[in-house]
C-alpha cells in the first residue's frame, strides 16, 4: 500500500533516526515530499510511504508510539480571500512560510507549500482558511 503522511515530530525526537527505521525494521520505503526540522522546535515532514500493508501499520503503530503525530495527507486547505482581514495571526504559525506577507502586509497564500496541517484553520479567526476533501 501507498499513503501520503504528515508527520510531526514533538523537539526531542527532531535530531534522532526515527524515520531511518521505518527503511530498517518495517521495510518501508519512501519519498520526502516536504521537511521542516529545526533543533529544539516541532519537526514537520510529509513523506510517501509505500510498502507491504502489515510493515505499514507496524511502522505506523512505531512512530505513534515514540510521539509522532500521524496524519493523513487527503486534503487541500485553500484560502476564502474574501474573509481574510489580513490580520497576520496564520503567519507566525503556518510551518512551512505558505502564509507569507508581501511587500504591502497583506498575507498572501502559497498553495504549493501547503502540507495541510491545518494549523490555519484552527487559527483564523475569520474562517478564511478552510479544508476541502479531495
Ligand atoms: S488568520 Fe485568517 S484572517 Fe488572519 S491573515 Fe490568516 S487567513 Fe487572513
Ligand atoms: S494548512 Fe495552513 S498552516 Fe498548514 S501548511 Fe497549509 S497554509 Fe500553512
Amino acid at each position: 500500500m501507498k499513503a501520503r503522511l504528515v508527520l510531526r515530530f514533538p523537539p526531542l525526537l527532531v535530531d534522532q533516526p526515527v524515520v531511518y527505521k521505518l527503511i530498517k525494521d518495517y521495510n518501508l520505503v519512501f519519498n520526502i515530499l516536504r521537511a521542516d526540522i529545526t533543533p529544539d522546535s516541532e519537526g514537520l515532514m510529509v513523506l510517501e510511504i509505500e510498502g507491504d500493508e502489515n510493515d505499514f501499520k507496524q511502522g505506523l503503530e512505531y512512530l505513534e508510539k515514540r510521539g509522532v503525530k500521524v496524519q493523513p495527507l487527503s486534503q487541500d486547505v485553500v484560502m476564502i480571500e474574501e474573509l481574510c482581514t489580513h490580520c497576520g495571526a496564520c503567519v507566525v504559525h503556518c510551518p512551512t512560510g505558505a502564509l507569507y506577507y508581501d511587500e504591502e502586509r497583506r498575507v498572501l497564500f502559497a498553495s504549493e507549500k501547503c502540507v495541510a496541517c491545518e494549523i490555519c484553520v484552527e487559527i483564523c479567526p475569520y474562517r478564511a482558511m478552510e479544508v476541502r476533501l479531495e
